[in-house]
């Protein structure tokens, strides 16, 4: 697995979208890899505090939930590289 591949698979990779195979491919690159392994670190990292946020949010009136969560978490992109 190429390290661009590991960068477009990551959010399936925490989501647990991945299938088996694509799973250990994925984290044998990690493996070999340290750049890679330390954006996954970051990201987990990442993810826990926006967890901890939507959390706490979730106490709140939903005043305005939806921009709340997208500043959090981001707006899902896909960009192509060529
Ligand atoms: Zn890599």
């Amino acid at each position: 697995m190429t390290c661009r591949a590991v960068n477009k698979l990551l959010m399936d990779f925490f989501q647990g979208k991945l299938a088996q195979a694509q799973r250990r491919s994925f984290q044998d690159h990690l493996s070999d890899c340290a750049e890679c392994k330390a954006m996954v670190r970051a990201h987990r990292k990442t993810m826990r505090i926006g967890k901890r946020v939507f959390k706490a949010h979730k106490a709140l009136p939903p005043t305005q939930p939806e921009e709340m969560i997208r500043a959090i978490f981001g707006t899902p992109k896909v960009t192509k590289r060529a």
